[in-house]
C-alpha cells in the first residue's frame, strides 16, 4: 500500500512499515494517517518534499524477502517518482537495497544510508534551546536539569549535546546497559522508568515511546518545557491543551524530531552534510516562531504547527 497526501511542495517521501495488520483497512488508514503526517513535518521542516507512506502487510512466512522488496520496487517505480521511499519500522537498509536494484525513487540505501538518529538528536537539541530561551529567558543550558526518558539512539546523543552545554541529566531506560553509558558518560543520575515523571526539571525530553503524555502523567510532570524525539508523544489532542493549560510549553514532536527527515531528504538531492546540519538547526528557529504566535494567540504550539503546515501545504502562506 502506498499512500500520497499532497505533493505541493514537492514528490512525497516518506518510509515504508513492514509490520503485521489485523486487516487491510486497519493497514491502509496506518498508511494514509502517516502520509498526512509526513507532509505536515516536511511543510515545517522546510524540505522540497510531499508527505507519502508505504505499507507492506508482514506476513506470517516470508519465503524470499528479496523478492518481496523488488516487488515493491516496481510499484514504486511505476508511480514515476511520484513517491520517494525510505526504511521504517521493520525495514532495513538491505531491503532498500533491493528496492534500489528496480527504481531510483529509494533514498537511504546500504550505500549512501547513513543513521539518522545524530541529526534527529541535533534538532531535538536546537528545538530545546529555542524552548529554554522562549519560556526561561535565557540562552545558556548551563546548569539547568533535562530529564530524558529513553536514551536510545536519539535519546544517548541528545544527552551528548546537553551535557556538553552544561547540562545535569536525570535519565531513565528500561535496558541498564544503556543507562549505564549515560551514567558513565555524562554522569547523569539514573531513576526508574516510572519515576522519570517525577522529576524536577526544567525540560523532560521523551526519546522511548509514544502516547506518554496523558491524563496520569501530564499532572506529575514538574517541569516548564516538554521537548524530545519521541513520535506521537501526545495521547490524544486533550493532552495538547492540558500541557498549555498547565503553563508546560511542548514542542510538537513531528517539528523537533524532524532531523531525520531532512537528513533523508536532502541527501536523496545530493546536498552537502554541511546543509543537512544547518537546515537541522535551523528547526529551533522555526519551532521559535510557532512558541511565539502560540504565546500571541493562547493556544498551544501543536495546534498553531497543524495550522502553519496546513497554510503551507493548501497555500494561504
Ligand atoms: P531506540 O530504540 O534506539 O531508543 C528508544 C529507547 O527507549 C530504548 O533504549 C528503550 O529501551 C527505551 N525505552 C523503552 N521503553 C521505555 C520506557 N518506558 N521508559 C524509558 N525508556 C524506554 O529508538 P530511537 O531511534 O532512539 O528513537 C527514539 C524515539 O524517537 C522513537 O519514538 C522514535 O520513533 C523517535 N524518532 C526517532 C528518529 C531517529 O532518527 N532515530 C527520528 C524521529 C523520531
Amino acid at each position: 500500500i502506498i499512500a500520497i497526501h499532497n505533493t505541493r511542495l514537492g514528490p512525497a517521501l516518506g518510509g515504508c512499515r513492514f509490520i503485521e495488520y489485523i486487516s487491510d483497512d486497519a493497514a491502509i488508514t496506518d498508511a494514509i494517517r502517516l502520509a498526512r503526517g509526513m507532509s505536515y513535518k516536511a511543510a515545517l521542516a522546510n524540505v522540497p518534499q510531499g508527505g507519502g507512506k508505504a505499507v507492506i502487510i508482514r506476513p506470517p512466512l516470508i519465503r524470499d524477502r528479496g523478492a518481496l522488496y523488488r516487488a515493491f520496487g516496481r510499484f514504486v517505480n511505476d508511480l514515476g517518482g511520484r513517491y520517494i521511499t525510505a526504511v521504517d519500522s521493520g525495514t532495513s537498509l538491505a531491503d532498500m537495497d533491493e528496492v534500489a536494484g528496480v527504481t531510483p525513487h529509494v533514498s537511504g540505501t546500504g550505500q549512501d544510508g547513513a543513521d539518522p538518529s545524530p541529526v534527529t538528536a541535533l534538532g531535538v537539541f536546537s528545538g530545546l534551546q529555542a524552548a529554554v530561551r522562549h519560556q526561561l529567558g535565557t540562552d545558556s543550558l548551563q546548569g539547568l536539569r533535562v530529564a530524558i526518558q529513553g536514551v536510545g539512539n536519539v535519546g544517548y546523543s541528545l544527552a551528548r549535546h546537553l551535557h556538553d552545554a552544561g547540562a545535569r541529566l536525570v535519565i531513565s531506560d528500561p535496558d541498564p546497559s544503556r543507562t549505564r553509558r549515560c551514567q558513565d558518560a555524562f554522569q547523569a543520575e539514573v531513576v526508574e522508568p516510572d519515576a522519570i515523571y517525577d522529576q524536577a526539571c526544567d525540560a523532560f525530553a521523551p526519546c522511548g515511546l509514544g502516547g506518554i503524555l496523558n491524563g496520569q502523567t501530564i499532572p506529575r510532570l514538574q517541569c516548564r518545557i516538554v521537548a524530545g524525539a519521541a513520535n506521537n508523544q501526545l495521547a490524544d489532542d486533550a493532552q495538547g491543551d492540558a500541557l498549555h493549560g498547565a503553563g508546560i510549553l511542548y514542542a510538537p514532536d513531528y517539528v523537533i524530531n524532524a532531523g531525520g527527515l531532512i537528513q533523508v531528504s536532502l541527501r536523496h538531492h545530493r546536498a552537502p552534510e554541511t546543509e543537512v546540519l544547518h537546515r537541522t538547526r535551523a528547526l529551533g528557529d522555526t519551532l521559535g516562531e510557532l512558541f511565539e504566535r502560540s504565546r500571541r494567540e493562547d493556544r498551544p504550539p501543536e495546534q498553531i504547527a497543524n495550522q502553519r503546515a496546513e497554510e503551507i501545504l493548501y497555500g494561504q502562506g
